[in-house]
């Protein structure tokens, strides 16, 4: 490959082509070089984003970083979450994510504070990133399911998929009934939180399955973590499986926070806590993985780096060398699709001009040992010495 043209609207024009090009239109020789599309990060908290230090969680727990969050968000304002927000998003687009998906709460606490803000945010960064936002409504504090079943729709009209976490739900029948029939009224996907926790005795797949038919969203709902799969029994795993596989769900695993949160107290053999990544991307389903929370009471660790990532992934979901490039599909084409990108992915022609060009021979090398030399282009301009400064 000698050289990429963008267009003056930041599109790809042509690749690997030489000839006569139009005056506004940009030629980037990236000969002897490797090209990568952007990475893309699909699933992220922006508005906990460097809370650390602010909302201390010193149990490690699931519950012990939701009530942290959920007192720091009782005083938080509108700048500081897009000052926080800003700063990752800096950091990861510097790395190369030119894609990311947030969650942001919508509760009893944060109210729409976190939302409005990663709205402007969204808009703004909109040359540079492309932000897709879920409101994550929390059945918490309370339980208060009349509170959320009053505010999911005007929550449904800011973001760009509807969320939830299943798991905490007491009664989780009608909690998904009104994630669903919001996410039916307002034609937006669903990414939920299914479980962060390892008691094969209480999964709720068979609750989602039914409303995925119910509501006809085959193709456009996610799950998130899954990670009780890793604890149940092969035979109904198997039948799990089969059903996400049928109903076109995808999965994103995320690495970090279950190696992090989960199996606490457990000091003999205390497991990964990750689902079974290795069994699902080879039974053929769709699974990504992702950063999920960087520098907060959930996990206190996260440079935005995908590649990092992937390498955790491939190493703690326990795919094989020979999966390298399966681990690279976890980090850009597989999580392209799960956010709805389309042709706008890639490294086509009519793609955004979203890349990462480097010095590694191939995509393995790449995600195995990352590159010395990398440029990061978001629609065709460079961001990675911006973003770095920022
Ligand atoms: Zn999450």
């Amino acid at each position: 490959m000698a050289d990429i043209l963008v267009s003056a609207s930041g599109q790809i024009a042509r690749v690997g082509e030489t000839g006569a090009i139009s005056p506004d239109t940009l030629r980037i020789d990236v000969s002897g070089l490797a090209v990568a599309p952007g990475f893309v990060d699909a699933h992220q908290h922006l508005d906990k984003t460097g809370s650390l230090k602010f909302a201390s969680n010193p149990s490690g727990t699931l519950q012990g970083a939701r009530d942290a969050f959920a007192a720091f968000a009782r005083g938080v304002t509108p700048g500081d979450v897009a000052a926080r927000a800003a700063r990752t998003m800096a950091r990861c687009l510097s790395r190369g994510a030119t894609a990311i998906r947030s969650h942001i709460n919508v509760d009893k606490d944060a109210g729409f504070i976190g939302i409005n803000a990663l709205c402007d945010l969204r808009a703004d960064w909109a040359d540079r990133l492309t932000l897709q936002l879920v409101a994550f409504m929390i059945p918490h504090p309370r339980q208060d399911y009349e509170w959320l079943a009053a505010n999911i729709d005007a929550a449904a009209e800011r973001a760009d998929a509807i969320g939830g976490t299943v798991a905490v739900a007491e009664d989780p029948a009608r909690y998904l009934d009104i994630l669903f029939a919001s996410a039916a009224r307002h034609g937006k996907p669903i990414d939920l939180h299914m479980d962060e926790h390892l008691d094969a005795s209480r999964h709720r797949f068979g609750l989602v399955f039914e409303r995925v038919r119910r509501f006809g969203m085959q193709g456009r709902v996610v799950l998130s973590h899954a990670s009780v799969l890793s604890a149940i029994p092969d035979g109904e795993f198997a039948r799990i499986s089969d059903q996400i596989l049928e109903l076109d769900l995808g999965v994103i695993t995320l690495p970090a926070a279950n190696l992090y949160i989960q199996g606490r107290g457990q000091e003999v053999l205390p497991p990964r806590g990750l689902t079974r990544v290795a069994a699902l991307a080879r039974a053929g389903i769709r699974i990504a993985t992702a950063s999920d929370n960087i520098q907060d009471p959930f996990i206190p660790t996260g440079s935005g780096d995908m590649l990092e990532i992937a390498r955790w992934t491939l190493l703690a979901g326990h795919l094989h060398a020979s999966e390298l490039p399966l681990a690279y599909g976890m980090i850009s084409h597989v999580p392209a699709g799960l956010m709805g990108l389309g042709a706008n992915y890639g490294l086509h022609a009519g793609a955004r001009a979203d890349m990462v060009i480097n010095d590694c021979e191939d995509a393995e090398r790449l995600v195995a040992g990352g590159p010395d030399k990398m440029i990061v282009l978001a629609k065709g301009r460079p961001v990675s010495e911006d973003a770095a400064a920022a």
